[in-house]
């Protein structure tokens, strides 16, 4: 039997479509009927320029999309991203031994390409003519690269001024059709939803279940790169719950095929201003009530009312894992040092970051155990926000890392003022 959709609420089987959502509500999620698998199929994989496993993605096949026919994928490739270790982050952070994934080096800069290459693949397989999604800035500059290299049309919903210029910049380069929506990131989800339904938009969100095979290769290759020993944490920020739903479901699939003898926590990241799974979480609710006015200085995680709630709780529970939430004070704190380590990443991505100092902080983390920091996206995304922190234009974040440019004139008083500059204390 081939791949099909589960409901995750009535346990409904239908064949893989254009229905992501069960009529009770629940999200769908894919099953496959796993062949046996080994470490080996996929060690051996590791470096070759053969498509499409030269992917960091579809090195996974087996475990991503069993069935597909190579010749239908459309790859970047994409995946195949470093997984770094520094010292100032340890320091930082409190633990000796961390390790950052720096989803930021995958193809248009985020970890939405290893969900958006199945996907995509899955629209041209379907023959789809138009995709769409709604983003707070990545998802939608994922989508057009992949629209355009497989020749649909990509239509994007975003929230009007709100999405950093690096993500809108790579959309409209890319030549998707962008909505600016009138509201957030919610509203754009809401009405591209009911857009897909009424004019027959394949949806490309996270609600996609195979988007969510996709990521979770970042699991499967941060266990590969640590030779398939699990650490004891594995971190990440959470937005629309897709990537936590992502790594849940990883993590139970290598389990069950006996690939790792031990499952990584997860926890997950929050923004204090866009909180609603830490808060469902620290009061032991089971109903998520949405966050009516997200707001963070993280615009890939401002989102009020994630769609993959339920599949996240689930993920969460299973490794037996935490929420926590930062503020956005603590997320540009942690950005600087992960930049300032020379790796650098997007605001949203040092949530994760933050987040482990925290946990390390409150004993939920112990020095001695081993984490692993999903960084979800480029520091090019979002440069804006990086110079107004150093430029100390950020409203309520005290910039301690702050590194000022420094302005002086061209002629001998500028000479004079470099020569104090570098004869004083670099
Ligand atoms: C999409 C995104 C997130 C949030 O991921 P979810 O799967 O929606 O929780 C976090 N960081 C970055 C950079 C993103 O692009
Ligand atoms: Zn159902």
């Amino acid at each position: 039997m081939g791949s099909t959709f589960r409901c995750i609420r009535c346990n409904k089987i239908i064949e893989p479509g254009t229905n992501f959502r069960c009529r009770c509500g629940g999200l769908y999620e894919v099953r496959h009927d796993f062949d046996d698998v080994t470490r080996e199929l996929f060690d051996e994989r590791l470096g070759t320029t053969k498509k499409p496993y030269d992917s960091g993605v579809w090195r996974f096949k087996e475990l991503v999309y069993p069935e597909i026919d190579a010749g239908a994928i459309v790859s970047r490739p994409e995946g195949n991203t470093n997984l770094y270790r520094c010292g100032i982050v340890c320091d930082y952070v409190g633990v000796k031994d961390l390790s950052m994934k720096h989803e930021g080096e995958n193809p248009t800069g985020s970890f939405k390409d290893r969900g958006m290459t199945v996907a995509v693949s899955e629209a041209r397989r379907l023959g789809a003519s138009t995709v769409a999604c709604a983003s707070t800035g990545n998802t939608s500059a994922s989508m057009a690269a992949y629209a355009a290299q497989s020749g649909l049309n990509g239509v994007v919903f975003v929230p009007e001024g709100e999405i950093a210029y690096g993500k809108l910049s790579q959309a409209l380069a890319y030549g998707a059709k962008v909505i600016q929506v009138r509201g957030n990131f919610d509203d754009a989800m809401r009405l591209v939803e009911e857009a897909s339904s009424e004019i027959g938009y394949y949806l490309l969100n996270s609600l996609n279940p195979w988007r969510v095979e996709g990521q979770k290769t970042i699991i499967f290759e941060l266990l590969q790169q640590r030779s398939w020993t699990a650490p004891d944490w594995i971190i990440a920020p959470g937005g629309n719950l897709g990537n936590t739903s992502a790594f849940g479901k990883a993590i139970k699939e290598l389990q069950e095929l006996r690939l790792i003898d031990r499952a990584p926590r997860i926890a997950v990241i929050q923004a204090e201003g866009a909180n609603p799974l830490y808060r469902l979480w620290s009061s032991k609710g089971d109903q998520l009530e949405p966050v009516e006015k997200p707001h963070t200085v993280a615009s890939a995680i401002k989102i009020g009312a994630p769609v993959s709630w339920e599949k996240a709780v689930k993920a969460v529970a299973y490794t037996k894992g935490v929420v926590e939430q930062v503020s956005d004070d603590e997320i540009m704190d942690a950005k600087a040092i992960v930049d300032r380590s020379g790796v650098g990443c997007e605001p949203a991505s040092a949530a994760s970051v933050a987040g482990a100092k925290k946990l390390v902080e409150r004993g939920v983390i112990s020095s001695n155990e081993s984490v692993v920091c999903v960084l979800t996206g480029n520091l090019l995304k979002d440069p804006e926000t990086t110079v107004n922190y150093h430029l100390g234009k950020l409203k309520g974040i005290t910039p301690r890392a702050s590194n000022k440019p420094i302005v002086l004139d061209p002629g001998s008083s500028g000479m004079q003022d470099l020569k104090a500059l570098f004869t004083s204390a670099w």
